[in-house]
């Protein structure tokens, strides 16, 4: 199978501490950089062998990418852009945190062909970022976001929201310096516990609550503030102030298109050519990866699991990522993909949703309404099949 034209997203998982909310497979231990970089690039030579795709899309995730050191950033950028078939105009994203935009960082980026970049600055008001236990202020964020502007126009901000005492007026702070920025693009993330974090721990001994009225509320503000101020919601957690700014590289999950994957942790998955939809996924143990990568001793299936999937799990996957995007599930697609029996199920189910509002049907395509959106995920899970 040569040649799929793909996305590539590449796992930098160092970060300089870890955040009281985080979920994401991360380390602290900067002992591995070296190693990790070497793993890297022969898991990228391993892939450009098995796959030689064509790349629509590179986007360095974390962890915090801008944490890792220049000089491999540099090289691994290097090593893609040699290494593999790219298109014109490829989009090249970079995650950044605030407290790493240097004037070193700066130059790489103005000598580099990344041409997208990801703040995460989850919040404008000091206290919250306090409460997230970030190590950047608001005056720093904005200064670096003043920076970036000056060399890259497609600057995307990630915002956290429905912190325990958030109040409309804080988020509305975050939100209209976002605007005041210029800032073309945010990703807005409502505030969830998971139970491996210090949050859910917290949660857990009842010292940490967040009440789900107050998210609704301000999720509702969120939707109606982009509204009024010119940013299309093209995705649940996505806003964007025109299309040219759509992040090509999440279209790509939210399409059920390619996206191979390198680095510990990081997951891809691709469809062949007899339309089997297949998962790729690292392992999140970054000494079992990085030895899987550097020495042939220990084969890459040890590292990178590989399986196809049912038929059922790629309609699943299909419902949840289409439902959240404005384009909706297209029935019509679905139809040559599946049997009848998923699709009537998809109908059936989709009944009472349409009944309370909360999905529109037009045009053979399901959409959320906008009451829909505060139950997306309840409602996916309810078109799956079991
Ligand atoms: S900087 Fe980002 S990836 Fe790292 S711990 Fe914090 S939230 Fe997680």
């Amino acid at each position: 199978m040569n040649n799929l034209k793909a996305g590539l997203y590449i796992h930098i998982p160092f970060c300089r501490r870890k955040c009281p909310y985080c979920d994401f497979f991360i380390t602290t231990n900067r002992k591995w950089i070296d190693e990790y970089y070497r793993a890297l690039k022969n898991e990228l030579h391993y892939l450009k062998q098995r796959f030689n795709p064509q790349l629509l899309t590179i986007y360095f995730g974390g962890g915090t990418p801008s944490f890792f050191p220049i000089k491999n950033l540099e090289g691994i950028l290097n090593y893609i852009t040699k290494e593999f078939s790219i298109v014109r105009n490829a989009e090249w994203t970079v995650e950044v945190n605030p407290e790493d935009v240097n004037e070193e960082f700066i130059r790489l980026l103005s000598a580099s062909p990344i041409n997208r970049i990801s703040v995460g600055v989850q919040s404008f008001n000091d206290a919250e970022l306090s409460f997230l236990g970030r190590q950047h202020t608001s005056k720093q964020a904005i200064q670096s976001i003043e920076s970036l502007k000056k060399i890259i126009e497609n600057v995307s901000v990630d915002i956290i929201y429905g912190l325990p005492e958030q109040s409309n007026q804080t988020l509305l702070q975050t939100l209209q310096t976002i605007k005041q920025l210029e800032v073309p693009h945010f990703s807005a993330y409502m505030l969830t516990i998971e139970n491996r974090t210090l949050f859910g721990v917290l949660a857990k001994h009842n010292k940490l609550s967040i009440s789900e009225d107050l998210q609704a509320s301000l999720f509702e503000m969120l939707i109606h503030w982009a509204n009024d101020n010119g940013y299309v919601q093209y995705e649940i957690s996505n806003f964007a102030s025109s299309e040219k700014f759509y992040s090509k590289h999440n279209l790509l999950y939210w399409n059920n298109e390619n996206v191979f994957n390198a680095g510990a942790g990081a997951h891809g998955s691709w469809t062949n050519g007899y339309g089997i939809r297949w998962r790729r996924i690292n392992k999140r143990n970054i000494y079992i990866w990085i030895k899987a990568y550097l020495n042939n001793y220990l084969p890459p299936p040890m590292a990178s699991f590989e399986f196809p999937l049912s038929q059922k799990e790629f309609y699943n996957e299909s419902i949840l990522n289409n439902l959240r995007t404005m384009w909706g599930i297209d029935i019509k697609l679905l139809r040559k993909l599946f049997p009848k029996s998923f699709i009537s199920h998809l109908i059936s189910a989709t009944q009472p949703f349409i009944e309370a509002n909360l999905l529109k049907l037009d045009n053979d395509r399901l959409f959320l309404t906008p009451q829909g959106k505060l139950y997306a995920d309840y409602i996916a899970s309810s078109l799956m099949l079991v």
